[in-house]
């Protein structure tokens, strides 16, 4: 498990699964069995205290306080959407950074978009996310903290999470890897694979170690341009992964997991919405089995960019359309309050004490 320096070292129960929450046991002289109850607890009933667990004995629940950890995120601020219902939640972790995650409520069910990391280092130009850099990854706990605080929150059922709020999720691998784990666990919230979306800027290497599990989420691409010098000017990770590899990568997660792939592509009016740039990407994207979310991009104070006009993104829809390119505009949720794409930026620093702060992004495909 990739844990933080800043960290105890205390196991982190948690991020543990029942396995491994069983070999832990045994070296406290417990018996295994044990494991599915405190499990349960955790997961399933989502405590918050070891004082809750009360099939276990008062002795173990104090050895338990005693030798490890159990990660909570506190609710420092909730903000609701009038314009959708959208929630945005800003998250206190359990050494004062902050991060933020969202709801979002669809007919087919109650979704999460969390964050992965605090902070974010790939600079992607249109995002506010990434302005003053990572600050740390996530461990799984904390990933899973957040969809379990805003499950009690509103005391209904998540069935969907998307890794889209703030960081790069592929950039802290071996947690998101845990935290689908324990998210899938039947013990636990028993969340679908198929309900689980990761979205990545394309770390190559990364995207092939994750196709190489075979798991069956969804893997989103950010591609926002259809060629390699445009999405240079954009997205810095260009630089290090070429757009031709990434199209590769993407290839062969199809190929390893047979899940058909989402594009992500904000339109930035005057640089990316072009009819020609329509046409790159039909040419680009043609022969793939996909979809393709367009999201006008949402405005980051800091950055000039603008979205196109309604005729423009239509126009940009249907040429792809034309091309037999399964599209959608992506329903903006919760911009009222700064909960859609890339809108989510370290703006708590002042009004809230503490240490670094950071935050997260919204808004799924529609
Ligand atoms: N790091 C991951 C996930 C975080 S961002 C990634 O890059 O995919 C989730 C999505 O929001 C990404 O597609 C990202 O490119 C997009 N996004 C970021 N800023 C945006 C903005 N201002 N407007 C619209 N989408 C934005």
């Amino acid at each position: 498990m990739q844990t933080n320096n800043t960290q105890p070292t205390k196991p982190d129960l948690k991020s543990l699964t029942l396995p491994e929450l069983a070999s832990y046991l045994t070296t406290l002289g417990e018996k295994p069995y044990r494991a599915k109850q405190i499990y349960e607890w955790l997961h399933k009933k989502q405590a918050t205290d070891f004082a809750q667990m009360t099939n276990l004995s008062k002795e173990l629940r104090a050895r338990l306080h005693q030798h490890t950890r159990l990660t909570i995120l506190t609710p420092i601020e909730i903000q609701t959407s009038r314009l959708d219902g959208t929630k945005k939640y800003l998250f206190a972790l359990p050494d004062g950074n902050m991060i933020e995650s969202v709801l979002m409520r669809y007919k087919h069910g109650n979704s999460v978009c969390i964050s992965s990391q605090a902070g974010c280092r790939m600079a992607c130009r249109f995002c506010a996310s990434t302005i003053g850099g990572l600050v740390r990854s996530l461990e799984p706990s904390e990933m899973l903290e957040q969809i379990y605080r805003i499950g009690q929150d509103i005391g209904e059922r998540i069935s969907n999470v998307v890794v889209m709020g703030m960081g790069e999720p592929l950039d802290n691998l071996e947690n998101l890897i845990r935290l689908i784990e324990l998210l899938t666990d039947p013990n636990g919230l028993g969340i679908s694979q198929r309900n689980i979306t990761v979205s990545t800027c394309g770390l190559v290497p990364k995207m092939r170690e994750l196709a190489d599990r075979k798991l069956a989420i969804t893997l989103a691409l950010s591609l926002h341009a259809p060629t390699q010098e445009k999405r240079r000017m954009l997205m810095p990770v260009a630089d290090t992964y070429a757009l031709s590899e990434v199209m590769e990568a993407c290839d062969y997660y199809f190929a390893q997991t047979g899940r058909r792939m989402t594009f992500e592509y904000s339109l930035i009016h005057g640089i990316n919405d072009t009819p020609e740039d329509a046409g790159q990407l039909c040419e680009l994207l043609g022969h793939k089995n996909c979809h393709v979310n367009l999201i006008p991009v949402n405005p980051v104070k800091e950055r000039a960019y603008t979205q196109p006009d309604e005729t423009i993104t239509f126009d940009f829809k249907n040429k792809l359309e034309k091309n037999k390119i399964n599209v959608t505009i992506r329903r903006e949720l919760g911009r009222d309050i700064d909960g859609a794409c890339g809108q989510l930026r370290k703006k708590y620093g002042k009004e809230h004490s503490g240490g670094p702060v950071a935050a997260g992004c919204g808004g799924e495909g529609s």
